[in-house]
């Protein structure tokens, strides 16, 4: 059976390429009616951060990337904790230690120091098997055990980055347990892979240059090498080197909080770095896992682009509405609502949303754009005389077309098609171009940058308080 697997290792922070690492072994195994494995590498000691791995669960949860085994499911491997399988790391490395491919190595750290001194100032490239100690003593836990290397050239291939190879010089003895008992990724990796049935290896290309030694171990010990897919690089905006946290990317918990919906960054995510040849730019976690195919995984680094990130959560927001109804939009919005709105029930909030969600880039942008909808906008009487379509009006001529809109307005029954005809009305009583006229209203109502469709926008607000922000908005441009 084809089994794939995640394999992060709880830093706490959760880098988008770390998703897009998860991502893409989740569609080969679902694809393929395979398993898709979550494991977590959690033998750095020093990098441990509490609550790390519960932020990797909820956000493959979160992102719809449920595993078959791992964490909380458990299944047939475990544990899926490196930091419980120690004693299985062992028995392998005595294998490697019988079949004389591993030895202790109790050379202290400041002598390897000297080793690479030596090799700089002769300009020469440090290999560690040109140090091996002579006579090393018997392995127990607290000496570090290293791989015995058998340089030599090497060949593989890589499905994305095609037929590869390695000559002797990139090939060493390399730290298989540390001193403190604990396997380096290096070692730990081949051993679950083996162990757990893993057939597909999806990672970042930055394990490429490390696979010769990965391939002298899985030869030594016997071991059928999974498939090999390397990942490329998530670059920065600019496109020149490798996205790091200084380029403003968010970690993906940053980027839910935001009101980022998980279709769009799966959608968005599982595009960065492959297409299917078409020009389609919106998948659903279906149509990737029926569409995906690693052999049109891009070999060059893909470049990271919020702005298309912002896009496409716009047409997954637009999407979730004209498939499945606002109150499915509406349902994950409970955290996105101004202060203003907490007291406000549940239907007013949804004619809210009705109206002004296909404006939105993220569900957070409600928490900027609505506010005037659950409370009264301060006035600020120079929003209007210094609006680009209005500076041209006098105080007075504004203070009239506010006081004739009133006035229609207070007669127009309140909703949306009776409010437009009303509006249209006044439009060819005052002469006015609607950007001129329907800005002095919008503004009175709102003082906000924009709102929807201003009928649309009067017939949420309701009567009253339509009326009465006019009022005030005359009373004080009069004032002014
Ligand atoms: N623990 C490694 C990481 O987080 C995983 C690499 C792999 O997938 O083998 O980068």
């Amino acid at each position: 059976m084809l089994k794939t697997r995640f394999a992060p290792s709880p830093t706490g922070y959760i880098h988008i390429g770390n998703v897009r690492s998860a991502i893409y072994p989740y569609l080969i195994a679902k694809q393929a009616n395979g398993k898709f494995i979550l494991r977590i590498e959690d033998t750095d000691q020093s990098r441990y951060v509490e609550g790390a791995t519960e932020l990797i669960e909820n956000t493959l949860k979160w992102l719809g990337l449920d595993w078959d085994e791992g964490p909380i499911v458990g299944g047939p491997d475990a544990p899926y904790f490196q930091s419980e399988r120690k004693a299985i790391y062992h028995a392998w490395a005595k294998k490697l230690i019988a079949l004389d491919r591993a030895y202790a190595d109790p050379t202290p750290s400041d002598t390897i120091q000297e080793y690479r001194d030596q090799c700089s100032s002769q300009k020469i490239p440090y290999l560690y098997r040109n140090f091996r100690p002579e006579n090393p003593p018997e392995w127990h836990e607290g000496i570090p055990l290293r791989f015995k290397a058998d340089p030599k050239p090497r060949t593989w291939h890589d499905e994305v980055m095609g037929d590869m190879e390695a000559g002797p010089e990139v090939q060493d003895d390399i730290i298989l347990i540390k001193a403190d008992g604990l396997p380096t990724y290096n070692f730990a990796h081949i051993v679950d892979d083996a162990t757990m049935g893993i057939t597909h290896i999806c990672r970042g290309v930055e394990y490429l240059s490390s696979t010769p030694n990965y391939l002298a171990i899985y030869e030594a010990l016997s071991l059928n090498v999974p498939k090999l897919i390397s990942l490329p690089h998530i670059l920065g905006p600019t496109g020149g080197k490798k996205l790091g946290k200084r380029d403003g990317a968010k970690s993906v918990d940053e980027y839910r909080k935001d009101g980022i919906l998980p279709e769009a960054m799966l959608n968005y995510l599982a595009c960065l770095g492959w297409n299917d040849g078409t020009e389609e730019e919106i998948y659903t976690k279906a149509d990737l896992v029926a569409k995906f195919s690693i052999n049109r995984i891009q070999t060059s680094g893909a470049r990271f682009d919020e702005t298309k990130l912002l896009w496409q959560n716009g047409q997954w927001i637009r999407k979730i509405v004209d498939e499945q109804g606002v109150d499915a939009l509406y349902s994950r919005t409970t955290d996105f609502w101004p202060e203003s709105a907490q007291t406000c029930d549940d239907a007013y909030k949804k004619q809210v949303l009705s109206i002004i969600y296909d404006r939105l880039k993220t569900l957070a942008d409600l928490r900027t754009m609505t506010d005037y909808f659950f409370t009264d906008p301060d006035i600020d009487v120079e929003l209007i005389t210094k609006n680009k379509f209005l500076k041209k009006n006098s105080e007075e001529e504004l203070s009239a077309l506010l006081q004739d809109a009133a006035a229609q307005l207070e007669d127009s029954d309140w909703d949306e098609d009776a409010l437009q005809t009303t509006l249209n009305q006044l439009l060819s009583q005052t002469a006015k171009k609607p950007a001129e006229l329907f800005s002095l209203i919008r503004i009175s109502v709102s003082y906000a940058p924009f709102s929807p469709a201003l009928h649309q926008t009067l017939a949420v607000l309701g009567k009253n308080t339509t009326l009465a922000r006019l009022r005030q908005t005359i009373t004080a441009i009069e004032n002014h």
